[in-house]
């Protein structure tokens, strides 16, 4: 299957820069046809972006959005916001969400079934904290995350989702010196996490739903990361802040 590589750019660039970086991307990989490429700004540069981004490959997503149209929820935006600017993505059930925002797997389930309703793709993460994984938890944490968080979304909806593995601990959090999961522990998770979409879902939209590794993912080891089996591409922070480190990512997915 085609892969997939996602920037997400978190909470950094004003629009001016997130244009500037879009710009530079569109030129290195406007055409790209290999691989597909998703850059998730902040909202604030959403409507920019997309506008920079015209008559590229290159899709736009979101880092976060509400479950509701409309409503009383300061500080928030709806599916019909994102959808507004162009986004065809939303990441969902980030870890720093989970952490710093007190996103549970019921919220982030509600999340995902809004955007699927809507026409979003989600790219719903999963991983286990390094705690979970010294006390042996890994699989179990995955296994109830991908369950509840992918609760009453139909099969051909799943069609629609990706699954972003992110082990909290590889995230480098703007440490570029941040190691990253190892490619077998990296392929060890992906084959779980595709067993449990099987369990939930069928044999064929298992093996057709697209897993991104995310976690210190940088040009120095893309290619082998991204060539083990069952890694079906990458959602890239840091690494992704920088328009030619991200490109080297894109190409090593090709
Ligand atoms: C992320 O937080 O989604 C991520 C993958 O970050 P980084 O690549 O910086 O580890």
């Amino acid at each position: 299957m085609k892969k997939l590589i996602a920037a997400n750019w978190k909470m950094n660039k004003t629009a001016a820069e997130a244009v500037s970086t879009a710009d530079e991307l569109k030129k290195l990989a406007g055409k790209e046809k290999n691989a597909d490429v998703v850059i998730c700004p902040s909202f604030t540069s959403l409507q920019s972006v997309a506008k920079e981004l015209e008559g590229s490959n290159i899709k736009l997503g979101a880092q976060n959005m509400h479950f509701e149209d409309s409503g009383a929820y300061t500080g928030d935006i709806s599916p019909l916001m994102l959808k507004d600017t162009g986004c065809e993505y939303v990441i969902l059930g980030h870890s720093e969400r989970r952490e710093f925002f007190g996103e549970a797997d019921l919220l982030i389930n509600k999340k995902v079934l809004s955007a699927l309703k809507h026409g979003i793709m989600p790219i719903l993460c999963v991983g286990e904290t390094w705690e979970h994984r010294e006390s042996g938890k890994t699989n179990e944490v995955l296994d109830k995350q991908l369950r509840n968080c992918l609760a009453d979304v139909s099969t051909p909806q799943m069609h629609h989702v990706t699954i972003a593995y992110e082990p909290v601990w590889a995230i480098s959090r703007g440490n570029p010196n941040q190691k990253s999961a190892t490619p077998k522990d990296a392929e060890d998770a992906h084959a779980f996490i595709r067993g449990v979409l099987e369990e939930i879902f069928d044999k064929k939209t298992a093996s057709s739903t697209r897993i991104l590794y995310g976690g210190s993912m940088k040009p120095e080891n893309a290619k082998e990361l991204l060539s083990k089996k069952g890694i079906d591409g990458g959602l890239v922070g840091n690494a992704s802040l920088n328009a030619k480190s991200f490109y080297e990512i894109i190409k090593a997915a090709e």
